[in-house]
């Protein structure tokens, strides 16, 4: 993904456009095959946009997307091709769903649109829905109404794995269930994952989720991402002083974890406007004066470890960067 850009005009007055909404703004990053890119970040950070630009709900203002080394929308990665590839999997399991098909015709239906035979795509669906824990003779001819969230969550991903896709978008796709439900969701993921050699980027809040799940990580502040790097480093070394108090804020599962961060305090500020210079410099509390004015790049700060802060390059020469604590 190169240079991602989205901006949205906001609901404005009777007669007026609102402000404009910079929701996704100069976003760069690359998914390995066969990975699992974490994406975190507050509420209204551009993971969801970002997402919905990937899976072309929305069309991006500026960017590219090259997918196997080919562009998208040039002759050689059409739009039908692309899609068939990219399946998403989002948050809200019922309203994803259409009420009106069974679970068996709810997975059967992309192939049956791409031209399977019904009968043909019956069959597939029955095979997914085994595959994702679902007896298809039990649950196969039920409503999502008549199942759990967690079983509805299941019909979902046998859906998006319908058309063999080689790339799954999880759009806090566990978030709604319960611990326990979302524990056995989560290792069924990693299941279908290695069996059917997918790549996922896995959007969450909950940052012990995408440690358990991710190889890299990257985190996203106000529509722009302020580090990406192995989740192993990123979670356990932050460079940003963005991770490093959304780490601090989260509740920890291991309790040899000392956190000696402050933990992030207020919202983020509005993406209708966002501060000059590094965005995250209103909540710092390593800010220095150069913070508000200048913009940071997202620069190395260690093998393969994008930050884009000022402070955590090392040798960047300014002579206001002192060395962080946390670095
Ligand atoms: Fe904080 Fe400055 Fe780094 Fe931004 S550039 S994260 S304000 S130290
Ligand atoms: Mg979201």
């Amino acid at each position: 993904v190169r240079g991602l850009v989205k901006h949205f005009v906001s609901k404005g007055g009777l007669f007026s456009k609102g402000p404009i909404v910079r929701a996704v703004d100069g976003v760069d990053f690359e998914v390995m095959k066969g990975e699992t890119l974490g994406v975190v970040g507050e509420s209204g950070c551009g993971k969801s946009t970002t997402a919905r630009l990937l899976m072309q709900i929305n069309q991006p203002d500026r960017g590219e997307i090259v997918f196997d080394g080919e562009l998208l929308g040039s002759r050689a990665l059409d739009l039908k091709t692309y899609r068939r590839q990219v399946q998403m999997v989002f948050q809200d399991s019922y309203a994803s769903l259409n009420p009106r098909l069974t679970v068996e015709e709810t997975v059967a239906f992309g192939p049956q649109s791409h031209g399977q035979s019904r009968k043909e795509a019956l069959g597939r669906a029955h095979d997914l829905l085994r595959r994702v824990g679902l007896e298809p003779r039990r649950f196969g001819g039920r409503y999502p109404h008549e199942v759990s969230g967690g079983q509805r969550q299941r019909v979902n991903i046998a859906r998006a794995l319908a058309l063999e896709p080689r790339l799954l978008i999880l759009d806090e796709a566990v978030s709604a269930l319960d611990k326990s439900v979302e524990a056995q969701v989560l290792n069924l993921l990693a299941d279908l994952k290695r069996d059917f050699g997918l790549t996922y980027i896995f959007i969450s809040h909950d940052l012990n989720v995408v440690r358990f799940m991710s190889d890299r990580v990257m985190v996203m502040y106000l529509g722009q991402v302020a580090e990406l790097g192995p989740a192993d480093d990123i979670l356990a070394s932050p460079r940003h002083p963005y991770t490093a108090a959304l780490l601090a804020s989260q509740p920890s599962t291991d309790p040899q974890a000392r956190i000696s961060e402050a933990p992030l305090t207020g919202d983020p500020p509005n993406p209708i406007n966002p501060p000059p210079g590094c965005r995250f410099h209103t909540r710092c509390r390593f800010a220095a004066p150069v913070c508000s004015t200048r913009e940071p790049g997202l620069d190395p700060v260690a093998p393969s470890h994008l930050a884009a802060c000022h402070m955590a390059v090392p040798g960047s020469g300014h002579p206001e960067a002192p060395s962080l604590p946390m670095a």
